[in-house]
């Protein structure tokens, strides 16, 4: 079957990209790479990856190029299931023999209820679904394919689960599609270079946090990897299919969770001249860094989330306050800039707690920092416990942004209402950048690069209005 993996049109700026760790608009016009489509679309000869929101592809225009395809699988989420169901039922109407899958993380746990959402979704992958795809785009019978959840004769039938892919070496690499399918110009993350490019070099994480969507839902808690050489040979692939690209980035959940080939990549990059950023927990030692410096790192996104010792306990983050201070010293010292992220509305926050991160977050100064509000997603052990102890905010437990695409506090706790959770994210921007130190940080880089000047205009121009608009949906 002509297979067209699509992440569907949504609201303005949403970034609901099958690779987002949440999917919200963001403060500054931000998109990262649908890498979860484009692996299955490498599987899949002569099929199309349409990655709509960037390339602000509008319905009508998704639907034209949608008629030509028989196949279409569509990437979901928590927030964007009701509008996906709307493309998908827009895309049966118009061509009522087109095969309909949903895949991701929402559909990987609550398969009955994504099937149930609309009658045109013939079918739903479970677990890792690249192979699922795969399978479905050959003709299979559904019934044959594992990891497949579908209807037949008005009931919903699950077929047996499918193994975790075991040699990550045996994926064909992503960038090809990229290059095919995608304007990597369109890409923009606030902290990264651009244009940048960000990839999978292995999947799932070991560590437990209990708010992290993909290691609970889909990658698992092992961190499956490709081998260091596989990584350089698509590295050196990539600079020469994209030479504009500035920065590269590795998606994984924490690609420092295998230190002895997170240092072996780096070794193996280090003759490409490549610069390259990765996700990282705030628990790596000095010489791992310094050896990953040494092959182009130039900056890590690391998740902080609490100034509260207790919040850390309680979301399993496993790792300390002091690890945390001691790991962004020797970045600091190894000139590594930090992107670090927090989290507001983690059980059990208070105003006090709010305090603590927000002087936690000062006192460790990072280059930038991104303020999120927790999001239960199904699946994860933060819902579970969310709804065991009635910390849901509205009955709708699936609300976790507003009409508009923007996050929204979907927690809230004794003494602490969600209005003021969600309040507390603007003081915390303020709070941190309304400072001497980051002003004069960001201005040093403006003023040594014309390029990087007008972008952060543009960023800051960006970021109020956002938080306009945001005020005024609260
Ligand atoms: S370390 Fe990061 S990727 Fe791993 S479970 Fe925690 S939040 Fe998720």
């Amino acid at each position: 079957m002509k297979t067209l993996f699509l992440n569907p049109p949504s609201f303005e700026g949403f970034d609901g990209g099958a690779g987002s760790r949440y999917q919200a608009r963001r403060e500054i016009r931000s998109f990262w790479y649908p890498t979860w489509l484009a692996q299955p679309a490498a599987l899949v000869p002569e099929s199309k990856l349409m990655d709509c929101p960037p390339h602000d592809i509008d319905v009508q225009a998704c639907l034209a190029e949608a008629k030509a395809f028989d196949h279409v699988v569509l990437h979901t989420s928590t927030p964007s299931l009701k509008n996906d169901c709307k493309v998908a039922e827009a895309i049966k109407s118009q061509k009522p023999n087109t095969t309909i899958g949903f895949v991701g993380a929402h559909a990987a746990v609550l398969p009955v209820e994504t099937l149930k959402a609309s009658p045109v979704i013939d079918w739903v992958g479970r677990k890792e679904f690249d192979y699922t795809c795969k399978e479905v785009s050959e003709g299979r019978p559904l019934s044959e394919i594992k990891g497949l959840s579908y209807r037949q004769d008005g009931k919903i039938v699950h077929n047996p689960e499918r193994d975790l892919i075991a040699n990550m070496d045996d994926l064909p690499w992503v960038v090809d599609v990229y290059k095919r399918d995608l304007q990597v110009e369109k890409y923009s993350i606030g902290y990264l270079k651009e244009p940048y490019l960000s990839l999978y070099t292995g999947r799932g994480c070991p560590a437990q946090c209990t708010f992290c969507l993909w290691p609970q839902t889909i990658g698992g808690h092992k961190y499956r990897v490709r081998s260091a050489q596989n990584v350089a040979n698509e590295m050196a692939h990539a600079h020469k299919l994209f030479p504009q690209v500035k920065e590269f980035f590795f998606d994984d959940d924490t690609f420092t969770a295998n230190l002895p080939r997170a240092r072996e990549v780096a070794k193996l990059l280090k003759p490409l001249g490549v610069t390259w950023s990765c996700n990282s927990r705030a628990n790596v030692n000095f010489e791992t860094l310094k050896q990953m410096k040494d092959g182009g790192l130039r900056l890590l996104l690391v998740g902080y989330e609490s100034g509260n010792a207790e919040i850390l306990k309680r979301i399993k983050k496993g790792v300390t306050l002091e690890e945390a201070r001691l790991f962004t010293k020797n970045c600091r010292d190894l000139g590594i800039t930090i992107h670090g992220t927090f989290i507001l509305g983690l059980p059990v926050e208070t105003k006090e707690t709010i305090e603590e991160t927000i002087r936690y977050a000062m006192e460790l100064d990072v280059f930038s920092i991104q303020v999120s509000l927790a999001a239960p997603y199904p699946g994860t052990e933060l819902y579970e416990v969310a709804r065991q102890n009635g910390w849901f905010a509205k009955q709708d437990k699936t609300a976790i942004v507003q009409s508009d695409g923007i996050q929204d506090s979907a927690l809230e706790y004794p003494g602490l209402s969600k209005e003021e959770i969600f309040e507390a994210v603007e003081r915390f921007y303020r709070r941190y950048y309304f400072r001497a130190k980051p002003i004069l940080r960001i201005m040093k880089t403006m003023l040594m690069d014309k390029d990087v000047f007008v972008r952060r205009l543009r960023e800051g121009y960006e970021f109020f209005r956002f938080m306009s608009q945001r005020k005024a949906a609260a």
